[in-house]
């Protein structure tokens, strides 16, 4: 069975969800997208995530067409329609077809795509034994000059970051502002957990704000883990005695190596283990039901 996919409001089989070579998604980079999961039937924090979805549209003055509620409605259809309990989902809002030009004026409708698809997620021993990190030498994107906070399609920044990352021979990649603060992962905010605090950048230095950050922040409060978001530098994580990232997709990743720097033990320490245990309960926990 082929899977169905969302488009501009019918579930069309995969063959048919074709989009113009003349869309500004494809040509600029011009849209917006979200990555959200659902576990166990639920779908993990999906107002969270259509409303920065919304939020994203609304800074690039993109027109969504739906409603969030309509939104969060289209995105459980999807992920029902291929029959899924467990699912990684894909929004994607494009400024839709125009000309060559850039003119976003000449594009008549945004392109509205949802992708609902088994989640690779990193095996097991990733999470038991961590990920080597190095500082990349392409800077965070300005706040200035595009947002971080923008989930756009444009994701060269993250991109380039990633395949610095990776011909380093290391699995994540730790972005510098351009004052050279850490910021975040190629897609994934870091944390570092260093003299009995856990300590994680603000979103003002230009960073995306994650939605896995924001629930492991509440839940590091309710464990009485003191958490601080305050600019840090390779020092502190250098020096940390735990560091990790969070991302929808990796969930809580541990990270274990920094440009050759082992972090504490160098293995994944009590504080990351405890949080991850909370999370895996907490997003089976809760979310809105499929059903
Ligand atoms: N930073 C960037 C640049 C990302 O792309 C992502 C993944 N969406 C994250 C952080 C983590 O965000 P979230 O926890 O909302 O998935």
């Amino acid at each position: 069975m082929s899977r169905m996919i969302f488009m501009n409001g019918d579930l069309v089989p995969e063959e048919e969800a074709k989009v113009s070579v003349f869309d500004h998604g494809f040509l600029y980079g011009d849209g917006v997208f979200e990555g959200i999961r659902a576990y166990g039937g639920k779908v993990f924090r999906l107002a969270e995530h259509v409303d920065r979805l919304y939020e994203s549209a609304h800074c690039i003055l993109l027109n969504i067409p739906y409603t969030p509620e309509e939104m969060q409605q289209a995105i459980i259809d999807t992920v029902r329609a291929n029959d899924l309990h467990d699912a990684y989902i894909r929004v994607v809002v494009s400024r839709g077809k125009g000309d060559l030009g850039l003119n976003p004026k000449n594009c008549p409708g945004c392109q509205v795509v949802i992708i609902a698809g088994k989640i690779a997620i990193y095996p097991e021993e990733r999470y038991r034994d961590g990920i080597e990190a190095v500082t990349v030498p392409t800077r965070r994107n300005v706040v200035g000059a595009l947002d971080p906070r923008i989930k756009s399609l444009n994701y060269l920044n993250n991109i380039l970051a990633h395949i610095e990352a990776a011909r380093a021979g290391a699995r994540e990649a730790l972005m510098l502002n351009s004052e050279g603060y850490v910021t975040e992962g190629a897609a994934d905010n870091i944390f570092v957990y260093r003299r009995g605090m856990l300590l994680t950048p603000p979103v003002y230095l230009g960073i995306l704000e994650g939605i896995t950050r924001d629930a492991v922040m509440l839940l590091a409060c309710e464990e009485g883990i003191p958490v601080r978001e305050i600019p840090i530098t390779r020092h502190d994580i250098y020096t940390g005695d735990e560091c990790f990232v969070t991302g929808t997709a990796a969930e809580i990743m541990p990270i274990v190596e920094v440009d050759g720097r082992a972090v504490g033990t160098g293995t994944p320490g009590p504080v990351t283990r405890r949080l991850t245990e909370l999370y895996r309960e907490l997003v089976l926990d809760e979310g809105v039901p499929l059903a």
